[in-house]
């Protein structure tokens, strides 16, 4: 009998008794609104953008309703206009091309290389072909690139950097936290990100002027002054009259939340990575099976784990169902139509015909990926190496 694996890749850990018990404190009280306060309150959502912002390393950080909604606003709060050109890796996640398209920008999509990092030679070329002036870097899968390359290319050509951080928090670069090398970063703490509110966003920066624009657009009703890590009202008075409101706010259960999880994520790093390390360890012992030799520069947070099987793509499918029968659940960015999160750029219509990225494409036609949830432990990652090792192994002789 093959073994099997036999818990969900979605489960998530269960929420602390301490958070439980400071949401039902919320509720009881109905001040679930972030401008709902009494006299000498702060409220969580003002607490987590404190909070944040000092574990960040920023000076500004404004709380919001998701990750998506935080980079539309990056671009807004930025100085985007409508039909400006926004370099941006191929390989990201739909809420990315989804958030330039809605902040009316034009992505213009850079090649990856074999371990999915974006091609800084392309990324280098496009940046003067195209004269874009913002780039929106995914740190796709929590890869994170050659950082004093990209912020070189970045200031050779005036480029504003915007990081997506959705799979890089708690992560860092040569010892500075990923999101600290561009004008913004944007976080989610969605539930499958590295803190889990359900839902939310958080965005940060050390800009006064991007970060007022931002708590404006957010939907501040000019209680801006309430905030937990803004500027001073004097950067307000400048932009509150030309700057929307585009609601996005966070509540106060959310931010509590998302501050329960703050004091963990550290020691949630150490725990993805153990995980990481023992998948990667076993999966890496396959001749047949790339897998990402991550630079030293690299601290990684481990939450999902990328490979690509030296198959045939039109194995592909067998692959997947054969795993799937021993409980593994892969995704594969190589199908024809997306399924569950593994759209790739050529999937995006809305964004009209784009350029073919020939690497990209051949890159993901064999990519697989999978979650990493933390309600596994290292003998299960080591278990779903086996399997994947396995059944690779099946398919090849
Ligand atoms: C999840 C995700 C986002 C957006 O986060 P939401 O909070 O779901 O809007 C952005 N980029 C990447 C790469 C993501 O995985």
């Amino acid at each position: 009998m093959k073994p099997v694996f036999e818990k969900p890749f979605t489960q998530q850990e269960a929420i602390s008794e301490a958070v439980i018990e400071r949401i039902g404190d919320i509720l009881r009280s109905g001040r679930l609104h972030r401008y709902n306060v009494v006299e000498g309150e702060e409220a969580e959502a003002t607490l987590l953008e404190r909070e944040y912002a000092a574990w960040q390393g920023t000076k500004y950080c404004l709380a919001c309703t998701s990750g998506g909604y935080a980079l539309q606003l990056a671009m807004r709060a930025t100085g985007l206009q409508q039909g400006d050109a926004v370099l941006a890796n191929a390989y990201t996640l739909a809420p990315v091309p989804g958030a330039i398209h809605a902040a009316g920008g034009q992505p213009v999509f850079v090649e990856i290389n074999d371990d999915w990092r974006i091609n800084t030679d392309d990324l280098a070329a496009k940046a003067e072909s195209s004269g874009a002036k913002f780039l929106m870097l995914s740190h796709m899968r929590g890869h994170i690139a050659d950082m004093e390359t990209i912020s070189a290319i970045c200031q050779k050509h005036s480029i504003t950097m915007i990081e997506d951080c959705a799979h890089t928090m708690g992560a860092t670069w040569n010892g500075i936290r990923s999101g600290n090398f561009g004008t913004v970063a944007a976080f989610s703490t969605q539930t499958y990100k590295h803190i889990n509110s359900g839902e939310g966003g958080l965005f940060t920066t050390d800009d006064p002027y991007v970060a007022a624009r931002a708590i404006v657009m957010s939907g501040s009703y000019m209680l801006y002054g309430s905030h937990g890590a803004a500027p001073n009202t004097e950067i307000f008075d400048e932009i509150k009259l030309v700057s929307p409101n585009m609601s996005g706010r966070m509540d106060n259960m959310r931010a509590a939340l998302i501050r329960g999880q703050l004091a963990g994520l550290d020691e949630n790093v150490s725990r993805w990575n153990s995980r990481y390390q023992a998948l990667e360890r076993t999966v890496a012992t396959s001749p047949k099976i790339f897998t990402a030799k991550r630079p030293q520069q690299e601290h990684y947070v481990g939450s999902s784990f990328q490979f690509r099987p030296k198959l045939a793509p039109d194995l592909f499918p067998t692959l997947l169902e054969n795993c799937g029968k021993r409980g593994v659940d892969i995704k594969w960015f190589g199908a024809a139509e997306p399924k569950a999160f593994t759209s790739r750029y050529d999937s995006w219509k809305y964004l009209g015909e784009q350029p073919r990225l020939p690497k990209t494409l051949d890159v993901l036609s064999t990519t697989c990926d999978i979650r990493v949830p933390l309600t596994f432990n290292e003998d299960d990652c080591t278990l779903i190496g086996e399997i994947i090792v396995d059944e690779v192994k099946a398919l090849y002789t």
